[in-house]
């Protein structure tokens, strides 16, 4: 019997109704892949996880035997570049089209070990590398709210799998905004935890000085009920923290005497529909009770130029072990040399390539101490002004993106216009601090209704407070959480 439950289904409430018994790992995986089949032309999915009826049944036979597990029989689906035995692990790139993963990574094992089934892998712009999801080796993922529109990027697919309701959690990754911005964009929850707080063992590198592993989710207690899962230390990651998870969603009190302060630098070029969210949420937080400020990080200025200028490096080296040798596929030629150079060429698509190009450049001799050694000081600086202002206010705010989705192809011929667009993201990654986009509201483009998300930027290692919060907000009606129509 399968029993297709109602859609928007948190991930707790599934869990609830598999340890009470009253529906099985099976029918939720079942409800699961009939989603995914009927919004097959979102191409939010890269491949399906062939072991995932064998892992059902082991939780049914979990829950079985007693076991009270927190995510029993959850299924969820991850980006593409977080390695689970036997799956794909295609970062959206040709070159690791026909990587098979040969081990788990942590984030992953632990959801699976607290009884979540990894139903498929999302699809991604390639190796993280965008804003869109336009870049994937698999073509654009579409955007559930207007399917001529992006859902961001890079972990869109994962987004766009919360936001139609294929699963009601997903995992993406985030190293300058891919979790927040693409939430955002869907209308969902990302959260970007602060560096060191979820393990990236077994996430494919792309800027290892910035990457983490974030959820999407519906609702606070969802994301709390994930995070107390995914983080905590691993020893398999040496840049992992020794801080356990303690998330709950938190309610309206604790937004009493809450101090927000608004980043002033956020505030210029956003679009009418941004600006009215901001002001509708900054006014439901002052009727909580909280206080509202401005402050200014006038280095911000300069994070975009900071961000790309420590990513590309740091890529540049991450990707150089994609020669055709060890991993995924390779294009032969008449000797070593030529192998190697045919397998980037074809293997990389071009926004990779012009990344591994001026990341190198950006690292080599004579360039070094103007480009990179450069950043690192503006990281430095900004990473001081963020602490600066967290000792005035509890949380800072700024919109998630200054406008809600744009066009497919709209820019796509322009790099730089694309990499404006984590123009509210990525110093939070420089900073290694926490940050969580909520969806806040929505802005009406040509007739389409289109969702707003404001960004939520809590010191190093507060964390929780951030889920707290939005817990908060949807007891005061600040969560605009709805689904695109006809999903
Ligand atoms: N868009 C940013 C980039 O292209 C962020 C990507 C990410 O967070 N993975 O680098």
């Amino acid at each position: 019997m399968s029993v297709l439950l109602p859609k928007l289904a948190t991930a707790a409430q599934l869990a609830r109704a598999v340890l009470a018994r009253e529906t099985k790992p099976q029918d939720l995986l079942n409800s699961a892949l009939g989603r995914i089949e009927a919004a097959h032309d979102l191409n939010a999915l890269i491949s399906l996880n062939e072991g995932a009826a064998e892992q059902a049944q082991q939780v049914e036979n979990r829950v079985a035997a007693g076991e009270t597990l927190p995510l029993a029989g959850v299924p969820i689906i991850v980006k593409d570049n977080i390695n689970v035995t036997g799956t794909r692990t295609t970062c959206g790139s040709r070159i690791l089209g026909n990587y098979v993963s040969p081990y788990t990574a942590t984030a992953a094992q632990r959801l699976q070990d607290a009884g979540a089934v990894i139903v498929g892998k999302a699809n991604m712009d390639e190796f993280a590398m965008g804003s869109s999801t336009e870049s994937s080796a698999q073509g654009p993922t579409l955007n559930p709210w207007d399917k001529g529109r992006v859902p961001g990027g890079s972990s869109g697919g994962s987004a766009v799998a919360v936001a139609a309701g294929l699963t009601p959690v997903s995992l993406g990754s985030d190293t300058g905004g891919s979790v927040r911005q693409p939430a955002a964009l869907c209308g969902v929850y990302g959260l970007k935890p602060t560096y060191g707080r979820v393990s990236r063992y077994g996430l494919v590198a792309y800027a290892s000085s910035l990457d983490q592993i974030g959820p999407f989710a519906r609702s606070a207690e969802d994301l709390a009920l994930l995070m107390n899962v995914i983080a905590g230390h691993d020893p398999r990651d040496a840049t992992s923290l020794e801080a356990p998870p303690k998330f709950a969603a938190g309610t309206p009190d604790g937004l009493r005497g809450l101090r927000v302060g608004v980043i002033r630098e956020s505030l210029a070029g956003n679009t009418a529909g941004v600006q009215r969210t901001l002001d509708d949420t900054l006014s439901a937080l002052k009727a909580a009770g909280a206080s509202v400020g401005e402050v200014s990080l006038p280095e911000l200025k300069y994070a975009i130029a900071a961000y790309y200028l420590i990513a590309m490096p740091e890529a540049s080296s991450n990707l150089a072990r994609y020669d055709g040798m060890v991993y995924g596929q390779r294009v032969s030629g008449s000797d070593l040399m030529e192998s190697m150079t045919l397998t980037r060429e074809q293997g990389f698509g071009r926004e990779v390539q012009r990344r591994i190009m001026i990341g190198t450049y950006a690292l080599s001799s004579g360039y070094y101490d103007a480009y990179y050694s450069k950043a690192m000081k503006v990281r430095r600086l900004l990473a001081d002004e963020f602490n600066a202002a967290f000792g005035q206010y509890d949380v800072l705010l700024t919109p998630t993106s200054p406008f809600p989705a744009f066009r497919t192809g709209e820019k796509t011929a322009d790099p730089l216009a694309m990499y404006a667009a984590d123009v509210d993201t990525v110093a939070i990654n420089l900073a290694g601090l926490p940050a969580l986009s909520v969806p806040a509201g929505f802005e009406e483009v040509d007739g389409v209704k289109l969702p707003i998300g404001m960004q939520f930027i809590a010191p190093a290692l507060k964390d929780e407070l951030l889920v707290g919060l939005a817990g908060g907000l949807e007891g005061i009606g600040a969560v605009k959480m709805e689904s695109p129509a006809g999903y």
